[in-house]
């Protein structure tokens, strides 16, 4: 990770976070950060946001690059530990995942900063589980522990398509506000109160548009719809990770292009709305 040594307040840090050790079906997340800057930068796109801000000048953001993580339950205190320290410094964090576990450790920072937030959380999956194949920290659980936790004070989970009966008791008993794909209708716009944090895990999509994932799951979002979405945020995005690209099974590199998209879509939202 670089030196934060000039680094002003207000601006998007951009963080890697590679790691996929809690990950079930199959790993590869670990390997996802530079493979989404190396589609950012490969030359065949500009860094040009749609709202207009031109990521390629513009100081207020930085690519701090990854963090070292050691392995077990020392890489979530280092995660909370360098993302706590980043929002001391009234940075705005967007995290490169790494697989949906990192989210958790991410939240805690957030909620010792901001209290208690929105949560937006695009996902095939709900990510409920009390524990999943004996881990409390699998990916299949980050939003469990964040609930539990009261680390969230809305949590609103867009794109779901998986829930099954032990998840459905899991959201009753956290109050948490699901809008499942096959509900979903185009101009869907969640308005939030506050400051924000965005989480994005890419199997979200239609695995049509990013087969770069670990877990296909059929019927999802277009990339643009979900574009949109970010597009029409309205509150204060404080954070936001991108989560769950899996090199191993990407198709053309579609898929770093895709979250390369997202970071600079987002990056700009937050820039945006934050100042
Ligand atoms: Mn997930
Ligand atoms: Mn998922």
């Amino acid at each position: 990770m670089e030196s934060l040594a000039d680094l002003k307040p207000g601006v998007v840090a951009v963080l890697g976070l590679p790691t996929d050790e809690n990950s079930t079906f199959m790993h590869g997340p670990a390997q996802a950060p530079p493979r989404i800057r190396e589609a950012l930068y490969s030359g065949s796109a500009n860094l040009c946001a749609e709202n207009g801000i031109d990521l390629g000048a513009d100081p207020r953001w930085r690519d701090l690059g990854d963090l070292e993580l050691s392995g077990g339950s020392a890489a979530f205190e280092q995660i909370e530990e360098t993302i706590a320290r980043l929002l001391d410094r009234d940075l705005y964090v967007l995290s490169l995942g790494g697989d949906h576990a990192i989210t958790y450790p991410i939240l805690r920072a957030y909620a010792r900063k901001y209290g208690p937030l929105n949560v937006l959380h695009l996902d095939a999956h709900p990510d409920l589980y009390d524990e999943y194949e004996g881990n409390r920290y699998s990916h299949a659980c980050p939003f469990a522990r964040i609930m539990e936790e009261k680390l969230a004070k809305r949590l609103v989970q867009v794109g779901i398509r998986t829930i099954n009966p032990h998840q459905s008791a899991q959201a009753r008993r956290f109050g948490v506000e699901i809008v499942e794909m096959h509900h979903w209708q185009p101009g869907f716009q969640p308005r939030f109160d506050g400051p924000l944090y965005l989480s994005l895990d890419l199997d979200v999509l239609d695995p049509a548009f990013a087969p770069g994932v670990s877990h296909h799951e059929p019927g999802g979002f277009s990339t643009r719809q979900v574009l949109q979405l970010i597009h029409s945020l309205r509150a204060p995005l404080v954070g936001a990770d991108i989560v769950e690209f899996n090199p191993k099974r990407d198709l053309v590199s579609i898929t770093a292009m895709v979250a390369a998209k997202f970071l600079k879509e987002i990056a700009a939202r937050m820039i945006d709305s934050c100042q």
